[in-house]
């Protein structure tokens, strides 16, 4: 089992703890100290000469498969590569599908998630797609909860005009399936809900909480910077203790990392909120009168832009703006093992020079990127 040693890494686990040296055995961190001496025979030792080490970025709204169609079957996006994913950080991925169930799958989504692991990051997975009934492999989304290992909730569309406008009845018996099924399996369980700009806005999923005390953490809205009356509610719901996801790559009224701002202004701890890119997301091109002339798809480097921008023009702490994409969403999906740096956790981690320019990527204790070169590859890129 390779054994590498990180020497002088200004550590932020996100919490920042000054310069430390990092034990790596295998996938998974074993010891972090101020200085560790012995060297085990044929480790390799690396000197971070006072860097900023970050745990891995988690991007937890990917179509990794691809997504869009919006204007034809020429418009559908392609899926995402390995390479992309390191480019920008990323060393976990919860990949879905759109408002697509017909062209796109769960078998193929399934298969892209194992591809990307064989390609040396994490990958996980939401079982269903935007409507009803369900998109399942096993016929429920409680089974494919418990039954398919790489499956950590489902996804649901409302206030969208793509959406099957779920009943409050039928919601709240998704999310029992998605609860029940985090309970048997012990990976939490979300119902990862998109949110169109449909006037009816958050309103379903606040009465989740407040009329039917559902526990608010099984419940992840996602596109919640889609309008400004759409953020008020999110505000809402994260003043509940709920988790609001941003999308930094699709539709958003502002800036993402104003729309956090103003959520930390308005009084929502930072603990409470993400990034997420809606990368690859089929995006419709404009022209200045607003007439679609075309598509793109949604680009999947914007969480670490916006991460940027929190620090660099907004001055909040790193330590404070990294956990909207790591610690945060490694509790929104249950992922013990992700989303900070500590022993026991898996070796997941971004170097970053002073600017906060990326550097360094590890993936599960190997070297993804080095000195700013891309080290992981797909097997068609040679
Ligand atoms: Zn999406």
């Amino acid at each position: 089992m390779k054994i590498r040693i990180l020497k002088n890494a200004r550590l932020f686990t996100p919490v920042p703890s000054g310069m430390k040296d990092i034990l790596i055995v295998g996938e998974k961190i074993v010891s972090i100290e101020k200085n560790i001496s012995w060297i085990p025979g044929g480790a390799e030792t690396t000197d971070l000469q006072g860097k900023t080490v970050t745990p891995g970025l988690i991007d937890q709204h990917i179509h990794i498969t691809g997504a869009g169609g919006k204007q034809g079957y020429h418009s559908m996006t392609p899926d995402t590569s390995v390479e992309d994913l390191i480019s920008c950080g990323t060393t976990t991925v919860l990949g879905l599908l759109g408002t697509d169930g017909v062209a796109r799958s769960l078998n193929g989504l399934y298969a892209k998630v194992r591809a990307l692991e064989l390609e040396g990051v994490s990958a996980y997975m939401l079982t269903s797609y935007f409507g009803l009934p369900p998109l399942t492999f096993t016929g429920s989304v409680l089974n494919d909860m418990v039954l398919i290992d790489k499956v950590l909730g489902c996804k649901i569309a409302i206030s969208d005009p793509r959406s099957s406008f779920p009943t409050e009845n039928e919601l709240l018996k998704i999310l029992r399936e998605v609860h029940v099924g985090g309970l048997t399996s012990g990976k939490g369980g979300i119902l990862h809900v998109h949110l169109g700009a449909m006037e009816t806005g958050m309103s379903l999923l606040l009465d989740m909480v407040k009329k039917h005390k559902f526990p608010i953490q099984h419940i992840s809205p996602t596109h919640v910077g889609r309008t400004k009356p759409l953020f008020e509610e999110a505000i809402e719901f994260a003043k509940l203790g709920g988790i609001i996801d941003i999308s930094t790559g699709g539709t958003k009224y502002d800036e993402p990392y104003k729309q956090v701002l103003y959520a930390l202004d308005q009084g929502v701890p930072v603990e409470q909120m993400t990034f997420s890119s809606d990368g690859n997301a089929g995006m419709a091109k404009k022209n200045k009168d607003g007439e679609v002339i075309g598509f793109y798809k949604a680009p999947i480097d914007l969480n670490l832009a916006n991460m940027r921008s929190l620090v660099s023009d907004a001055g909040l702490p790193l330590e404070q703006a990294i956990t909207l994409i790591t610690s945060n969403p490694a509790r929104n999906l249950s992922l013990k093992h992700k989303g900070r740096l500590e022993n026991g956790c898996d070796a997941d981690l971004c170097v970053f020079e002073d600017d906060l320019s990326l550097c360094d990527v590890m993936a599960r204790g190997a070297w993804a990127m080095k000195d700013k070169k891309i080290l992981f590859q797909n097997a068609f890129s040679t």
